[in-house]
């Protein structure tokens, strides 16, 4: 049986109008999405694993200030950048993740090595930093992470008890990506920031498998973005899965029915992209726009705004 290779990935769903946006600004982000999307496609032509096609693409979005994961990530209550981040592999099932960590440069890799170099699945905090530290990740200092425009969004919101999507403040948010090789394995990963002004130690849907990420050969790779809340008591990410083993819908199918028929009459407002076996890219949100690109057969799609 061979497959196509193809990869998806997300910046985040949220308020994201064509009219609100310079094109200098709408260059940027899509130059930064066709950045990432290629860097994932190349390990997929280069013959390896789905796994490293979806780090590919998250490295490269976390490195760029422009969403909100890894450098430029949002604001706490407290003022500091604590993020969260997600793998998981669709042959074997593992799964590794970080939550509220903070000066990891690259906290997707985080999770990667908590899924590869120990028995666990979640690391937290100083936890999680200290086992980054000695698997030889890189760290930054706060700077390198300070984003102007998120410290006046939180500026704004500090004195008070509300949070902020990323994304409602008209800007976008968490990464990911799923992605397909050669051999037919799924993979997916996500990243974060989380929300503008949450709680100290608040930890959202992104590194929670099952909620913010999800991928399994028989089924599908999943990557939301969101109202995390939402996301976790929705367990959105294997519902889709769920919808697809257990009730036979198709991947298109599954992802209307979480992000349009649960989701959204909840109030919980955000994205998915998703990939099974065919390699047909799904990307589905029930806010105005979600910042996504794919690449399949060499042919790249990068789109920012409106939508489905
Ligand atoms: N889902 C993320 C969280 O709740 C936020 C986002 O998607 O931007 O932490």
């Amino acid at each position: 049986m061979s497959y196509v290779p193809a990869i998806v990935i997300h910046g985040g769903a949220g308020t994201i109008l064509k009219s609100l946006l310079t094109p200098e600004k709408e260059q940027a982000y899509l130059s930064a999405l066709q950045e990432a999307v290629k860097a994932g496609y190349s390990e997929l032509t280069e013959g390896h694993h789905a796994l490293d096609a979806v780090i590919a693409a998250v490295v490269s979005l976390e490195d760029c200030p422009l969403f909100n994961a890894g450098r430029g990530s949002v604001f706490n209550h407290h003022g500091k950048q604590e993020m969260d981040a997600s793998v998981m592999r669709g042959d074997t099932g593992m799964a590794g993740a970080v939550a509220a960590v903070k000066n990891i440069r690259n906290p997707v890799l985080a999770a990667r090595a908590v899924m590869e170099k120990t028995p666990h699945i979640l690391l937290t905090s100083s936890g999680a930093e200290e086992f980054a530290r000695m698997a030889g990740l890189q760290f930054e200092p706060d700077e390198f992470f300070f984003d102007e425009y998120r410290y006046r969004q939180w500026q704004q919101l500090k004195d008070t008890q509300q949070t902020a999507l990323d994304h409602s403040d008209k800007k976008f948010g968490t990464v990911g990506a799923v992605a397909i090789d050669i051999n037919g394995n799924l993979a997916a990963a996500t990243s974060t920031g989380g929300m503008t002004n949450k709680q100290f130690g608040r930890i959202g849907d992104t590194p929670l498998i099952g909620a913010g990420t999800y991928a399994s050969n028989k089924t599908c790779a999943v990557s939301c973005t969101g109202d995390g809340e939402y996301f976790i008591r929705a367990l959105a990410a294997y519902d889709v899965s769920c919808l697809m083993e257990y009730k036979n819908l198709s991947l298109e199918e599954a992802c209307r029915t979480v992000i349009h028929d649960k989701l959204k009459p909840a109030g919980g407002e955000g994205g998915l992209i998703a990939l099974d076996r065919n390699s047909t890219p799904v990307m589905v949100f029930n806010t105005p726009g979600m910042y996504r690109a794919y690449m399949k057969e060499g042919k790249t799609s990068a789109i920012i705004h409106e939508g489905v």
